[in-house]
C-alpha cells in the first residue's frame, strides 16, 4: 500500500475523475438495488394480498357452509356440545341445559291447592301472639301433608326469628332443607329455607351453588330476588338464559321460518340460529368461535359486526388485509382476515439476500477495480517521471567526460599542450574518460537487454575470492588516489560458484561502486565472502548514510533514485541495482540489504554454490 501522500501526486485530475466516476456507479448501482428492492416488496405485497384474498374465500365458505348445516341439523335429536338447543313449543320453553331462569310464567304447579294456614296466621299477624301461633303451627307441621308440613314449617322459623330464637329458626330451616322438595306459591321449600339462611348469613354458599347450577325451574324475578345483590352470576349461564328470554319474547316478531341473530349479551356475542315458525321453533345458541373450528394457518381473521364490534377472532389494526363485507357475501358479519405474521424488514432483507449479496460483490468489484486502475495510473505515472529522470540523469553522466574528451581533443589538435609530459597526460585522461563512456554505454546497452530478456549467460565454475578480488581491483587505482581502500575477507577455504563470469562482475562491481559512491568521505568499503544458508555469501559494506526503511524495497526497481543519491550528491542513473537484481535471480540467487539509517549498508549476493545447482 503506497502511504496515503502518494496518491495525492499528481495526476491528481485524473484521480478526481476516477473517483467521482466509481462514486457515481455505486450510487447508481445502489439506486438500483433499492429499486429492485422495492418492487420486489411490492410484487411480495401483491403475493400476499392475494393469498389473503384467498383465504377469505376459504374461511367465507366454511364459515357459511357451517352455519347451513348447523341449521339444518336443528331438528334433530342431539344438540351440539357446544351450545345450547332451545325449543318452543305450545307449552312453553325448554331447554338442552337448564337456564339460570326461564322466560314464560311457571304455572307448573301453581293451580294445585294451598293447604291453609289462615287461624295460624291470624294469630300471628292480627292478635300478635307469637307462642300460641307457634304452637300452632308445631302442630300443623306433624301432618301427613308434605306440603303442609312444609308450610307450617316455614311458619314455624318465621314466628321463631319474629321471637328472636334464630337458632331455633336455624335448625327449623335446616330441616326444610333436607326434607324432600316441594313448591308453596311456585316457589321450592328447600330454596326458601336456603334463602333464609343466607339471610340469617349463617350460609350463602349451598344457595348460590343452586342458583348457579340452576336446580331449580325460576323466573327471573325469582332468579334475581334469591340470588340477592351479591357478586354476579356467571356471565356465560346469565347470558344463555337472557338469549332463552330474548328469543321468546320476540318470537312472534321473527315471522321467517330460518335465521341468524348475533346477540351481545354480558357484553360477549352469542350467534342464534333458528328454525320453524313462532309457535315451534327450535334455536340454537352458541357462541361464535365454536363455529370457526380449523382455520388455516399464518393468518389472522375477525368477524366484525355491523358496530364494528368483534363477534370472533381478532382484529388487527395496524395490518391491511382482505375483507368481506356482510353485504356482499353470503355472510351475516364483515370478514377481515390479516396475515398472522407480517413480514418484517429484517425477514425482507433475509429473503433478498442474493440481490444484497450481488449488489455488495459488485459494489465491492467497483472499488477493487478502481483501486487497481488508479495503482496502475500512479504507477505509470511514476514509470513515466522516472523515465524522464533517468534520461536526465543518463545525459548528464555523459556531458562531463564527453565535454573531458572534447576539451582535450582541441588542446592536442591545436598543439596547445605546453609540454610532451603534458600530452601524455591528455592522452592518458583522453583514454579513461572515453573507457567510461564505454562502460557507460556498455552498461546501459546490457540493462537493456536484460530488460528485452535477450540477455543470454554463459555459466562456468568461478572462485569467489577470485572473482572478488578481479572487480576490486578495478577500483584500486582510483580508491588509491583518493586515499581510500577496500579492505577484504575471505573464507580460507575455496568457494566454487556456478555464473556468468562477465554478468556476476557486473553485479558485484555495481554494488562496490555504489559503497565507494554514496560514502564519500569515508575511507573504508569492505567487501567479504563465506558460506551462509548453504549459499556462497558475498557481502558489500559501507559506512555510509544507509538507506530508510522505506526505500529498502523500491530501491531496487528500475530508475528509482533513493535519498543517498540526493545526500551525497552522487552521480547515477537507478538502473545499477535493478541490474543486480536481475543478474541474481538469473542465477537463482538473492540479493538482501540489511541497513541502519547514518550508520552505513550491507548489501548481501547469495548464491547456489556450484555443484548444488
Ligand atoms: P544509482 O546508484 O544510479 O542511483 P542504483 O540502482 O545503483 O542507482 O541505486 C538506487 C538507489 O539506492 C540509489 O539512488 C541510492 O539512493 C540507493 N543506494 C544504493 N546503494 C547504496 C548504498 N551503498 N548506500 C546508500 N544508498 C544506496
Amino acid at each position: 500500500m503506497a502511504p496515503q501522500g502518494e496518491w495525492l501526486r499528481p495526476p491528481r485530475t485524473l484521480f478526481i475523475i476516477l473517483f467521482l466516476l466509481t462514486l457515481a456507479s455505486i450510487s447508481a448501482l445502489g439506486w438500483l438495488g433499492w429499486r429492485l428492492f422495492e418492487q420486489e416488496r411490492l410484487v411480495e405485497g401483491q403475493r400476499s394480498q392475494e393469498r389473503l384474498e384467498q383465504a377469505a374465500d376459504r374461511i367465507s365458505a366454511t364459515i357459511h357452509g357451517t352455519l347451513a348445516e348447523t341449521g339444518d341439523r336443528l331438528g334433530d335429536a342431539s344438540a351440539p356440545a357446544n351450545g345450547v338447543l332451545l325449543k318452543i313449543t305450545e307449552d312453553g320453553l325448554t331447554s338442552s341445559k337448564p337456564l339460570l331462569f326461564y322466560p314464560m310464567p311457571l304455572s307448573a304447579t301453581a293451580d294445585e291447592s294451598e293447604p291453609s294456614f289462615d287461624d295460624a296466621e291470624q294469630l300471628e299477624f292480627a292478635a300478635r301472639d307469637l307462642p300460641k301461633a307457634l304452637s300452632f303451627y308445631r302442630s300443623l307441621s306433624a301432618s301427613n301433608d308434605i306440603r303442609a308440613r312444609a308450610g307450617a314449617l316455614l311458619r314455624e322459623a318465621r314466628v321463631l326469628r319474629a321471637m328472636g330464637r334464630d337458632h331455633d329458626a336455624e335448625t327449623v330451616y335446616e330441616h326444610l332443607r333436607e326434607a324432600r322438595s316441594v313448591t308453596l306459591a311456585g316457589v321450592p321449600s328447600d330454596l326458601i329455607a336456603l334463602h333464609a339462611l343466607c339471610e340469617m348469613k349463617i350460609d350463602c354458599g349451598e344457595l348460590h351453588d343452586g342458583l348457579r347450577q340452576a336446580r331449580w325451574k325460576l323466573t327471573r324475578g325469582q332468579f334475581e330476588f334469591y340470588w340477592g345483590s351479591g357478586a354476579r352470576p356467571p356471565a356465560e349461564s346469565l347470558a344463555i338464559a337472557e338469549s332463552a328470554e330474548r328469543i321468546w319474547e320476540d318470537r312472534a316478531k321473527n315471522l321467517r321460518v330460518r335465521g341468524l341473530e348475533t346477540l351481545w349479551l354480558e357484553g360477549h356475542p352469542y350467534v342464534v340460529i333458528w328454525r320453524g315458525l313462532a309457535e315451534k321453533r327450535i334455536a340454537l345458541v352458541i357462541q361464535p368461535e365454536s363455529i370457526l373450528k380449523s382455520m388455516p394457518d399464518g393468518i389472522h381473521y375477525a368477524l366484525l359486526d355491523s358496530e364494528g364490534r368483534v363477534v370472533a377472532g381478532e382484529k388487527d389494526p395496524s395490518a391491511h388485509g382482505a375483507v368481506r363485507t356482510a353485504g356482499d357475501g353470503e355472510l351475516p358479519w364483515t370478514l377481515l382476515v390479516t396475515e398472522a405474521q407480517p413480514m418484517t424488514a429484517a425477514a425482507r432483507i433475509a429473503q433478498q439476500r442474493f440481490l444484497i449479496l450481488s449488489i455488495v460483490v459488485m459494489v465491492l468489484f467497483l472499488v477493487l477495480g478502481t483501486y487497481f486502475i488508479a495503482r496502475a495510473i500512479r504507477r505509470e505515472s511514476e514509470t513515466a517521471r522516472m523515465q524522464s529522470d533517468f534520461v536526465s540523469a543518463v545525459s548528464h553522466e555523459f556531458r562531463t567526460p564527453l565535454t573531458a574528451v572534447r576539451h582535450l581533443s582541441e588542446l592536442l589538435v591545436e598543439g596547445r599542450a605546453p609540454s610532451e609530459e603534458r600530452r601524455k597526460l591528455y592522452y592518458a585522461t583522453l583514454l579513461r574518460e572515453s573507457s567510461r563512456l564505454e562502460r557507460l554505454v556498455e552498461g546501459l546497452l546490457n540493462f537493456g537487454r536484460m530488460e528485452a530478456g535477450a540477455r543470454h549467460y554463459r555459466f562456468e565454475e568461478l572462485d569467489a575470492a577470485k572473482l572478488v578480488e578481479r572487480v576490486t581491483g578495478e577500483f584500486q587505482q582510483q580508491l588509491e588516489s583518493e586515499g581510500r581502500k577496500i579492505e577484504l575477507a575471505g573464507a580460507s577455504a575455496p568457494l566454487k560458484i556456478e555464473a556468468d563470469p562477465e554478468a556476476i562482475g557486473v553485479a558485484l562491481r555495481n554494488l562496490v561502486d555504489n559503497a565507494i559512491k554514496y560514502s564519500p568521505g569515508e575511507p573504508t568499503v569492505w567487501v567479504d565472502w563465506g558460506l551462509e544458508r548453504n549459499q556462497v555469501a558475498i557481502r558489500v559494506k559501507d559506512h555510509g548514510p544507509g538507506i530508510p526503511d522505506s526505500e529498502r524495497k523500491r530501491i531496487f526497481r528500475r530508475f528509482v533514485r533513493g535519498s543517498a543519491a540526493a545526500s551525497t550528491n552522487a552521480k547515477g542513473s537507478g538502473v545499477g541495482l535493478a541490474m543486480v537484481r536481475h543478474i541474481v535471480m538469473a542465477h537463482g540467487g538473492e540479493i538482501t540489504v540489511e541497513s541502519s539509517p547514518g550508520k552505513g549498508s550491507v548489501f548481501t549476493m547469495l548464491l547456489p554454490e556450484a555443484g548444488t545447482v
